[in-house]
């Protein structure tokens, strides 16, 4: 096999992986008509193996624990191919019950993150607002989470791509129709013609679209992707107000959760709703946000409204990720859910592994590409 890859998709994932396939020698040909348009161009940009912690979801949390610890890493060598910014930031989350009844449910959480060995220091609300003065005084409990760090999706998906592109990857600008003759002889087809890869790694990283690719596995698509939407606001903080929060501030308000996540360039993300129907922005949910993030931060009032957005979360029956062999050639990266800013670090490195033969972390062996199909 030559040292080639087609990575098809080009949202963090697909890009983290021609990025690391670069890293380890290969030459890369990306298929995508229009990066960056998915699920990523919409994220948060958390990195937040312990405030993102979900009930129920252990087989998660190592992964994000692993992506997590390699991320530094990942921002670091991509620095050092492009002058683009990532919006990398380490200044840490803080996690917020709003009322008494939200104070418990975070006494709750706190106690799950024990049993999970996720640490957290438990502040007074004078501790929190002596470090961010504009939070509200009306706040029942908050915990501070050092190691929970985020990026600029779009900022870091763009210095990727800039990145992999300087390098010399091949960009072609197409969709993907078909991939045929599965193993070994594969082909891509594409609206506008079509690739051999039989000498060719072959990785499907196209977020929701892997679902619609068809019959690539003895004529049909073993992939149970659904889309999750979550709205999100941008606002502009006045410059007398800059910076308004330095941290990531995440909260439950009458049990509803809301993060209001700082960028550089002085703006906010405020995230999240999660649905499963209207793929676009909800007036009531924009609403909601908007209501629960004055109520953690009020200057939130001050600010200028830049966007309500709607993306589409690639999810899985059980909220894992689709990483694996698929064919002899092809190895699918996809279904990365509510996490896959974060998990684009582990991901993009186990399929590189994947491709050399060598060993991947344990926790990846819950994530088979196969295991829904029936
Ligand atoms: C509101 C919101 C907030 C989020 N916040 C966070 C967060 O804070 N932290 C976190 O870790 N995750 C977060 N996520 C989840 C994260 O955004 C996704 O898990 C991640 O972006 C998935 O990346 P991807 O590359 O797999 O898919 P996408 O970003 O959707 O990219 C898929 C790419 O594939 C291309 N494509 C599709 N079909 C084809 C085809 N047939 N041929 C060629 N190309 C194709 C598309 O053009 C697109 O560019 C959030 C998601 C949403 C919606």
């Amino acid at each position: 096999m030559n040292k080639h890859a087609i990575v098809i998709g080009g949202g963090i994932i697909g890009l983290a992986t021609c990025f690391e396939f670069q890293e380890a020698g290969f030459d890369v040909t990306l298929i995508d008509p229009d990066p960056i348009s998915g699920a990523t161009h919409h994220a948060g940009g958390m990195l937040a193996p312990t405030a993102e912690v979900q009930y129920q979801q252990q087989e998660l949390v190592p992964l994000m624990k692993e992506s997590a610890r390699i991320y530094p890493s990942l921002i670091e060598r991509v620095s050092q191919y492009t002058s683009l910014p990532t919006g990398y930031r380490t200044d840490g989350t803080l996690l917020i019950g709003a009322d008494r009844a939200d104070g418990s449910h975070l006494v709750d959480l706190i106690k799950y993150l024990h049993v999970e060995d996720l640490p957290v220091d438990v502040l007074t609300t004078r501790q929190a607002r002596a470090a961010e003065p504009a939070l509200s005084p009306r706040i029942s409990k908050v915990v501070s989470i050092d190691g929970d760090h985020q990026v600029s999706p779009r900022l870091f998906a763009r210095a990727l791509f800039d990145a992999v592109i300087h390098r010399g990857a091949e960009h072609i600008q197409d969709q993907v129709t078909a991939i045929n003759g599965y193993d070994p002889c594969l082909t891509v087809s594409m609206r506008n013609g079509e690739r051999v890869a039989s000498k060719s790694i072959v990785v499907l990283a196209a977020g929701l679209g892997a679902a619609t690719i068809p019959g690539w596995f003895e004529g049909s698509n073993p992939l149970k992707l659904r889309p999750v939407y979550g709205d999100i606001v941008r606002v502009r903080v006045p410059e007398q107000l800059n910076p308004l929060v330095t941290k990531v501030v995440r909260g439950f308000v009458e049990d509803r959760p809301v993060y209001i996540i700082p960028r550089d360039d002085g703006t906010l993300a405020i995230g999240a709703t999660s649905r499963e129907d209207q793929p676009h922005p909800r007036t009531g949910a924009v609403y909601t946000l908007l209501r629960d993030a004055t109520r953690l931060v009020p200057g939130i009032e001050e600010t200028e409204f830049i966007e309500a957005t709607c993306g589409a979360r690639p999810g899985t029956p059980d909220d894992l990720p689709y990483v694996g062999w698929a064919g002899s050639n092809l190895i699918v990266s996809t279904g990365y859910f509510r996490h896959g800013i974060l998990l684009a670090a582990l991901g993009a490195n186990a399929v590189v592994r994947m491709s050399q033969g060598r060993e991947v972390p344990a926790s990846l062996s819950a994530c088979d590409p196969f295991r829904h199909k029936n």
